[in-house]
């Protein structure tokens, strides 16, 4: 008889569908009409209904299913009772059907931690740019990002009724990663993907010195990296402190799996252990193919501003 599948490819399993969920949520809360907004730190530092149920839905799922796995998920919520109606227990055949690289097979539980960011873009959300919002599960192991799960509610919103409605991509290192058409951007052209919300003059400064054909400013972590593994973008660059764990472990690990690669503005790849501190304070580079070429221009003021 085959052997269960390992615990890595039963949590992606897992979490594919509970990010499905996620984006019900994220959904409904939104037709529904009362986004019940909550500033954390401040007016570009926001919270809504959705962050909160998803989270809830998400954490409480994969902590029932994998009680061992520590989960870290964004919102600071009190310990309210989660509702049944928000559980979801259902996982992806087709993942489960895949081989888990051997050197991820012996994995435990207590040594997975699943970074969660219920709603990326949260901003926008609250705007009406909906196809910027995503629903990020990143899971780490040994500090390093290895799978990771992307849903965006809203892919396709503006394509009409007959299209589809929001989509999940998943990835595994030594895997791949499913859900989108991996596409190059333009050969010989910089196009540089940012911040709307949280820009800066140390992010445009660096941005500049890059000598862009052109700038894309979108919100959300999620959304940036699903453009540059859909060829609309060349580099993801932001030079500031903001972007925490849950926003790029996720992200990490589906643009890893193809052979793209993200770091701090100094090259340095990030550390996704459950002790280590939440904020990447030397902000975010990633590009799916011409990483050199990017991290070779970052202004040496533009480093010395961003302290890991
Ligand atoms: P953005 O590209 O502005 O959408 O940022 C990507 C992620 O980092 C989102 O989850 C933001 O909420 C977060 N982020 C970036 N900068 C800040 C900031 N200054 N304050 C709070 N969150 C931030
Ligand atoms: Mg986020
Ligand atoms: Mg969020």
């Amino acid at each position: 008889s085959m052997a269960s599948p390992a615990l890595l490819m039963r949590v992606v399993a897992s979490a594919y569908s509970v990010a499905e969920k996620a984006a019900t949520i994220v959904r409904n809360v939104m037709a529904a009409g009362d986004l019940a907004i909550v500033e954390k730190t401040g007016a570009n530092d926001l919270q809504t209904k959705a962050d909160r149920l998803v989270q809830m839905s998400i954490c409480a799922s994969l902590a029932r299913k994998f009680p061992k796995v520590t989960i870290i998920g964004e919102e600071e919520l009190s310990t309210d009772e989660v509702t049944e109606e928000l559980i979801e227990d259902g996982h992806c055949e087709e993942i489960l059907k895949r081989t888990c690289p051997a050197q991820y097979r012996g994995i435990k539980e207590e040594e997975l931690v699943i970074w969660v960011d219920p709603l990326d873009g949260t901003k926008e959300y609250t705007e009406g740019l909906l196809d910027h919002v995503t629903v990020l599960i990143g899971i780490a192991y040994g500090g390093k990002a290895i799978a990771g799960v992307i849903n965006q509610p809203y892919y396709n919103y503006e394509a009409g009724a007959d299209a589809v409605l929001g989509r999940t991509i998943w990835g595994v290192l030594g895997i791949g990663a499913f859900g989108f058409q991996l596409t190059e951007a333009p050969a010989g052209k910089h196009i540089i993907i940012t911040t709307r919300s949280h820009s800066s003059t140390l992010v445009n400064d660096c941005i500049s010195a890059l000598n862009p054909d052109s700038v894309i400013r979108v919100g959300g972590a999620g959304n940036k990296v699903i453009q540059l593994i859909e060829g609309k973008a060349s580099a993801y660059v932001f030079a500031s402190p903001g972007c925490k764990k849950w926003d790029t472990c996720a992200p990490e690990a589906i643009l890893h799996a193809v052979g793209g690669k993200i770091t701090d503005i100094h090259g340095n790849s990030f550390q996704y252990n459950k002790e280590v501190k939440h904020m990447n304070s030397a902000g975010v580079l990633a590009t799916l193919r011409n990483y050199d070429y990017y991290a070779s221009r970052i202004p040496n003021t533009v480093k010395q501003s961003l302290m890991p």
